[in-house]
């Protein structure tokens, strides 16, 4: 253009000066001739003018062909830049289209990635407003993403908003993240169940900086929390058990420690060489029944404990289970009530198992009832199930411990409570014997002080009762009258000999009545008079009778333990010289102090060694 304009200028006024140069000569050449100039000067003028006008014509010539030169130089470049700056745009525009589709696919694929974290996500503005929320906190809200929208927490989770208010809150004025916080409380998703959340708060800024919203990520730990409970629970549980197991074994190891003293002692033959074989072997089969039991438990865990089923009647069952329980029965002196069909009543069962399972029961009847307590056994058809229950008049069971007491290792109470001994694992060995065989066994109990039921439920075994036992039961048992469980105790030999004044007396109170009756068999060969009882409340009874210089106590006994009975004794000023050495299987420091507290004098861990037992009457009881 510039050049086009150039070359414009530049030839015009050539062309001009050149018509103008060539015009004006011939005119004047022309005018001479007219007047009479002579040819040569003519021919010499217009050769002039010619040469001018050559001339002037060869330098618009050379200037035009110049000028177009630079024109076509300048369209070139021209066209050279544009070429170059299309070519420029054309790259910028597929930079920006490239970008672009790269930001929608990493756009495409964080909405993927917000969607489907397994992980609560959400965007709360200062309102408590949601402007985002994925789908995993929509669910743990039980409230679809889309209703969340903007919509406040206040609307749609009452519950939770104060908490989130305060953390958004924080958040937002300080600008600082808040990681980790712990956050509790029911959604609609869940209602009545307390939930549990960790989460992290984040703010988010504008482009000014400025704090507009905060980024909410959350972590539902309610199951992890659980799970972590149960396992200390377990773990508490485990090493509870392993001190009962420690007690429980060291309980049968007292009396036969006691027993074999004796037997070195005795003469051969001897009637108290013969009682002192009996109890071993009793405690023996005690200790043996205790590893039975644990390894059940193994067993049915591993899935290796078979049945050996057979077609066979509830009551002959009940009578096996009656004759291994009959002795602490008998201990204790409750009276027993059995009450069975006349008919047998027939079930498919292992029988040997089936009593284990009963006299298990009816044992904790005894265990946890106070001596001299009722306990009824009865046996029903009920359609066409068998049911048999244990029910006692005993400690009862707290409503929250019901559901627990078939647990492994779940004892109701804590460990310094354990008067009743045993592992723990009976009832729950007992569930699963009865699942094996189809059934299902279940507790009941009014509360504490309220006694309790136990009810096995099992499959009869079809068209072997007769009729009218088959509606409900009612009526159809034929209750055995009420029976003492066991003739009245012949009373201690040494009561048969009343004491004389200067007799060296010993009360010995252990529930564990071989225990209790081997220290005193041990004790009597020292050349003391003694006194055994089974409980709290007879010790208290033989205290104010026997007046006993010194008095071993059990801590473990039903009804009254032995801190207890320590307790009323220290209380009681016409005892203060009765000297008070707790013998228990519980030997732990802190089991002494506890013993020292309640007001004994001295403890001695089961099994009580002869030599430390000599060692105690030499201080205590002189000759
Ligand atoms: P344990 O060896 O402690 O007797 P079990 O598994 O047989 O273990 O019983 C578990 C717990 O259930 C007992 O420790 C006791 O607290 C409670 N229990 C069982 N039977 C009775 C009952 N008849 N009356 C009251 N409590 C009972």
């Amino acid at each position: 253009m510039h050049h086009d304009t150039r070359s414009r200028t530049v030839t015009a006024p050539a062309l001009l000066l050149t018509l103008v140069c060539t015009a004006a000569p011939l005119a004047m050449v022309w005018g001479a001739g007219g007047r009479g100039l002579s040819p040569h000067l003519v021919a010499a003028l217009v050769g002039v003018i010619c040469l001018v006008v050559a001339l002037l014509l060869w330098r618009v010539l050379s200037q035009t062909a110049q000028l177009r030169a630079e024109v076509k130089e300048a369209h070139r470049q021209l066209g050279a830049e544009r070429a170059a700056r299309l070519q420029d745009q054309e790259a910028a525009a597929l930079r920006y289209a490239e970008l672009e589709r790269q930001s929608q696919d990493e756009r495409a694929e964080l909405e993927v990635l917000y969607a489907t974290a397994p992980i609560g996500l959400c965007v709360l503005d200062r309102d408590l407003r949601w402007l985002r929320i994925n789908g995993h906190l929509a669910e743990i809200n039980g409230i679809p993403a889309s209703a969340h929208l903007g919509r406040t927490a206040y609307e749609l989770l009452p519950g939770l908003a104060p908490q989130a208010r305060r953390i958004v809150d924080q958040v937002m004025d300080s600008g600082l993240p808040l990681h980790g916080v712990e956050v509790r409380g029911e959604t609609p998703a869940r209602p009545g169940h307390e939930r549990i959340w960790i989460e992290h708060f984040n703010p988010l800024r504008n482009s000014q900086g400025e704090v507009v919203a905060v980024n909410v990520v959350c972590q539902d730990v309610t199951e992890q929390v659980q799970a972590a409970t149960a396992l200390r629970e377990a773990d508490r549980r485990k090493d509870e058990f392993l001190a009962t197991l420690a007690h429980e074994l060291r309980n049968p190891l007292a009396p036969l420690r006691s027993g074999l003293d004796i037997l070195q002692r005795a003469p051969a033959h001897s009637e108290v060489a013969l009682r002192a074989q009996e109890m071993m072997a009793r405690q023996l089969a005690y200790m043996v029944r205790l590893i039975d039991d644990l390894l059940d438990v193994s067993r049915i865990r591993t899935g290796k404990l078979e049945l050996r089923r057979r077609r066979v009647a509830v009551q002959d069952v009940i009578d096996a289970a009656m004759e291994s329980s009959r002795p602490r029965l008998d201990a204790a002196h409750h009276r027993l009530t059995l009450a069975v069909p006349t008919e047998p009543l027939a079930i498919d069962a292992d029988p040997v198992r089936l009593a284990q399972v009963l006299s298990n029961l009816v044992n904790n009847a005894a265990k946890y009832t106070p001596p001299g307590g009722r306990i009824e056994v009865y046996a029903r058809a009920v359609g066409d199930q068998a049911h048999i229950t244990v029910t006692d008049n005993g400690m009862g069971i707290p409503a929250s411990m019901l559901p627990h007491v078939f647990d492994l290792f779940t004892q109701v109470g804590h460990h310094a409570e354990h008067a009743q001994g045993g592992l723990g694992i009976g009832l729950s060995l007992a569930r699963k014997l009865v699942a094996l065989h189809g059934g299902t066994l279940e507790a009941c109990s009014a509360g504490p002080g309220q006694g309790s039921t136990f009810t096995v439920t099992l499959p009869r075994q079809p068209g072997v009762s007769p009729s009218h036992l088959e509606a409900d039961g009612a009526g159809t048992a034929t209750p055995v009258p009420e029976i003492p469980a066991t003739a009245p105790r012949p009373a201690p030999e040494s009561d048969a000999v009343p004491p004389g004044p200067s007799a060296r007396r010993v009360l010995i109170a252990d529930d564990n009545l071989d225990a209790g009756a081997t220290l005193a068999m041990l004790l009597e060969l020292e050349g003391v008079t003694t006194r055994t009882v089974g409980n709290g409340p007879d010790a208290l009874l033989e205290l104010a009778a026997f007046r006993p210089h010194l008095f071993f106590c059990d801590i473990g006994m039903p009804g009254l333990d032995g801190h207890e009975v320590a307790r009323q004794v220290r209380a009681d000023p016409s005892h203060q010289r009765t000297v008070l050495i707790a013998v228990s299987g519980w030997g732990s420091d802190t089991d002494k102090r506890h013993a020292e507290a309640a007001g004994f004098d001295g403890h001695l861990t089961k099994p009580v060694d002869a030599q430390a037992l000599r060692a105690l009457l030499r201080v205590h009881l002189p000759d």
